[in-house]
């Protein structure tokens, strides 16, 4: 008897580089494959100028699919110039993209003063406050500065989520009590990482959302290769499988967070 087809999830993959040079090959195949394994959205972060007019560009290609942000990474090397921002801050201002960002600090790859990333970091947020857009925010081994550079904004109706989210249970609450939401992504299903499926556990549900970093940190059953939008089904099933909740209900909860955060219409 041939086996059935397993019912397919509602995901959105919250934070993927499809404009990455990485799909320039075989982007359309990649778009594809993603809408087969169930993604009825995709969320295209831009890193830099470029990457973000790019993303702008692969939304209009996939209406109602694709959608872009704008921002400059915090590793990019010359994020230290701050004449890099007004040209950022003019194309978002042109409309168009449902997210500001992705910003943050990372003090890991030391390609730039965290100085400087702190004050990119202001100014992301502030545009994203005056555009009432959600910020998507970056941290490595920064975060209890990224903690210090929010604070500010206690109170201001900031909206947002740390994506890749690497934490614990501690750093979960007081992201959460600030307002923002978890992004998960393949890092959620590597097995040594049991502390921060600790903290997706136990996390309110409707303030997870779903992402692969794609092309990056692809999830554990495909560890080690290009990641794509498709696989945000493997977070999604490790992750409800570890919650004790049907997967097809855990995806379509996520999913209905990541539409509410980026003002995405219901599928
Ligand atoms: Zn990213």
């Amino acid at each position: 008897m041939p086996s059935p087809t397993p019912p397919q999830l509602d995901l959105v993959d919250t934070h993927c580089h499809l404009a990455w040079e990485a799909f320039d090959a075989d982007r359309a195949a990649v778009v594809q494959r993603a809408q087969a394994a169930g993604v009825g959205a995709c969320v295209v972060v831009g890193v830099d100028e470029a990457t973000s007019e790019a993303g702008l560009g692969i939304a209009r290609a996939q209406p109602g699919w694709a959608v872009a942000t704008a921002g400059i990474h915090p590793t990019e090397a010359d994020v230290t110039d701050p004449a890099r921002w007004p040209p950022l801050r003019e194309l978002l201002g042109r409309g168009g993209f449902v997210a500001v960002g992705e910003t943050g600090l990372d003090d890991y790859h030391h390609t730039t003063p965290l100085e400087a990333q702190a004050a990119s970091l202001q100014r992301h947020v502030r545009a994203a406050l005056d555009l009432g857009l959600p910020v998507i925010l970056h941290c490595r081994d920064a975060f209890p500065r990224l903690l210090d550079e929010l604070q500010r904004w206690r109170g201001t109706g900031l909206r947002g989520v740390l994506h890749c989210f690497t934490g614990g249970p501690a750093e979960a609450e007081q992201l959460l009590e600030l307002g923002l939401h978890l992004g998960a992504g393949g890092a959620a299903t590597y097995k040594p990482n049991g502390a921060l499926r600790d903290a997706l556990r136990t996390a309110p549900l409707d303030r997870l959302v779903l992402e692969t970093d794609a092309p990056w940190l692809a999830p554990v059953p495909v560890r080690g290769r290009r990641n794509e939008p498709a696989f945000v089904s493997h977070v999604a099933a490790c992750l409800a499988d570890d919650r004790g909740l049907p997967r097809a209900e855990f995806a379509a909860r996520t999913s209905s967070n990541a539409r509410a955060l980026f003002g995405l219409s219901e599928r």
